[in-house]
């Protein structure tokens, strides 16, 4: 079952702690990408969880990076656009910017403009929650597009942390710590 699935791949998610800074455990989901058998365990998980959103979103947008992988694959699946949001001065041409506050100091996300069609349903993809900081910054992109945040999406969620408290749309994560 995908239950079953889930518990190998949290089993197999490596813990680096004090990284990148002392206080930190590091959840790195790249030593589940490195073991082809629990990638797949992670890609039958994901397709069976997007199959059931109803009505079908019709954009997936992965957040700078590693919801890039993510969410490509989630748009091949299910034959929609993938539009990236990305760190400030990487994407080419107009864009629109939200401004979000991290820990230290703030940082800076953007998407192309009226790469979204308004009301157009959309899936947001990233790797993990934290503070929730990143996943807010990206939906209130989206929701300035007049577009309609569907789902957050995450692998990862640090429940301590809370982070979709902050998020005013639905929340999505497939393993918990
Ligand atoms: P936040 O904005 O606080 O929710 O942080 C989310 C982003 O920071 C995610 O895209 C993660 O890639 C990264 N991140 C934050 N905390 C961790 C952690 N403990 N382990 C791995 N990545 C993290």
């Amino acid at each position: 079952s995908d239950k079953q699935k889930l518990d190998i791949i949290k089993e197999n998610i490596k813990a680096f702690e004090d990284f990148p800074k002392p206080g930190i455990i590091f959840r790195d989901i790249f030593s589940v990408l490195a073991d082809p058998s629990l990638f797949k365990l992670l890609h039958e998980v994901l397709l069976s969880h997007v199959k059931e959103i109803q009505p079908p979103v019709e954009y997936i947008c992965g957040v700078d990076s590693r919801g890039f992988i993510f969410g490509s694959i989630l748009a091949v699946f299910l034959r929609v656009p993938f539009i990236p949001i990305r760190k400030k001065g990487k994407l080419p041409g107009p864009v629109d910017s939200i401004t979000y506050e991290l820990e230290y100091g703030q940082d800076t996300l953007e998407i192309q403009t009226n790469i979204i069609k308004e009301g157009g349903r959309v899936l947001i993809v990233d790797d993990l929650l934290a503070t929730g900081g990143t996943l807010w910054a990206a939906a209130m992109l989206i929701s300035n597009l007049k577009a309609e945040v569907v789902e957050c999406l995450t692998i990862i969620e640090l429940l301590d942390l809370k982070g979709r408290n902050k998020i005013p749309f639905p929340v999505y994560s497939l393993i918990q710590f």
